[in-house]
């Protein structure tokens, strides 16, 4: 694990005044509710976004609060703004997004992170990167320790979001090391919930979706491969505690729920929580799909103050289906009128 250096600057101290944030990809899924979270307990929200995957609907509820400001802007182009904290989340995050383009994925993942690191040493301020489980790639350990270094193809479709990821955490680390820049890098497992976009493709919006829709749920592969997932506001909470942690524990840290299952059994669960006819299909699987992942969170534990996720799956399925029905039903009357 790397250490700090001797000395790290500490953020820019503006007595009196509310911290002042920016979440570069804060009107995509995760985003906006770290947003809100933000928001709530005082601080100013700048949100950076070109909307490649996020959307206005996401942030709507905030139009206007003083406290929040929202630029179009794309991460790949430098970006001036005064800010104490960073947290860098811009880049999509669904494998059918980030493989659309995968160029742009890797200028997003490195340029962006570059543009997103140069403007925090500027500021002084903290910088935290929104990193993935997908650095362990297909990992040969489980469940992954931050100590696995990861099993990744290099030149396969995944890379430009693996390999972007690894080289952005690799530029946090350097600018950590050479520049004194107060760093936090978490490892993000399987997250969903609320205002995830219906088409967004990952597994869980995919056959809630479709589940709702009377359609059948798509298993792709034999549904053998497993995944841990992590309901949203247990990951809010998680890099709120870690950007906070100024003990000089810079990660990288996972965060994520141990809960471990099958795409077989996600399904089954969706069937409770929705649909109990809901029907199946299976498809051909991706290239390079992880066969299984879930994390080890001792560090977490152990570092963010005893954080652990609190909102069980088919809680928070629950919590995901009425803001899905919802928004069918919203969908249905505009396209009625
Ligand atoms: P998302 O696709 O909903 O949100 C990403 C946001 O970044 C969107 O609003 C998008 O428009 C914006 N964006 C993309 N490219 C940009 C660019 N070049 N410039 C400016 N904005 C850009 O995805 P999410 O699930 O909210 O993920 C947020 C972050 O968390 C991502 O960095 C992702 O890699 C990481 N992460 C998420 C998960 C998960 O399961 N949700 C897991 C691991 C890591
Ligand atoms: N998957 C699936 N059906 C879908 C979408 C995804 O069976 O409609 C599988 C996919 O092959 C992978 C797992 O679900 O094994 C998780 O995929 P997702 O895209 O949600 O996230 P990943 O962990 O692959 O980034």
């Amino acid at each position: 694990m790397p250490s700090p250096p001797p000395t790290v600057p500490k953020a820019r101290p503006r007595c009196g005044e509310p911290r002042r944030v920016l979440v570069t990809g804060g009107a995509g899924f995760v985003g906006s509710h770290l947003v809100d979270a933000l928001l709530k307990r005082g601080d100013e929200v700048i949100v950076m976004d070109n909307f490649f995957t996020g959307s206005q609907r996401n942030l709507e509820h905030l139009k206007g609060n003083p406290k929040f400001e929202i630029i179009r802007h794309d991460i790949v182009t430098p970006f001036l703004v005064e800010i104490d904290e960073v947290y860098h989340l811009a880049c999509p995050a669904s494998p059918i997004h980030y493989k659309f383009n995968p160029v742009k994925t890797i200028k997003t993942n490195v340029l962006g992170t570059m543009n997103a690191l140069g403007l925090a040493k500027r500021c002084k301020a903290k910088f935290l990167l929104t990193s993935t489980s997908e650095v362990y790639g297909d990992p040969l350990e489980h469940p992954q320790t931050e100590s696995y270094w990861g099993n990744v193809n290099p030149i396969g479709e995944r890379a430009c979001y693996d390999e972007g990821k690894r080289c952005a955490e690799t530029l946090a680390f350097d600018y950590h090391r050479e520049h004194g820049l107060e760093i936090r890098v978490a490892r993000i497992f399987n997250t969903y919930g609320p205002r995830m976009a219906m088409d967004d493709g990952r597994v869980v919006s995919n056959f809630v979706a479709q589940a709702l829709e009377g359609k059948p749920m798509t298993i792709y592969g034999d549904g053998t491969q497993t995944r841990s997932f992590q309901y949203v506001s247990d990951l809010v909470a998680g890099l709120i505690a870690l950007m906070d942690n100024d003990s000089g524990f810079v990660g990288p840290v996972n965060l994520g729920n141990p809960g471990e299952f099958t795409m077989l059994e996600l399904a089954e669960k969706v069937r409770e929580v929705v649909n109990p006819n809901a029907e199946i299909v299976f498809c051909e699987n991706t290239s390079d799909d992880p066969s299984r992942r879930k994390p080890d969170i001792s560090l977490a534990k152990e570092k963010l103050g005893g954080w652990e996720p609190k909102v069980k799956l088919e809680d928070g399925l629950k919590l995901m289906v009425e803001d899905f029905r919802e928004r069918i039903e919203d969908k249905r009357a505009r396209d009625a009128a």
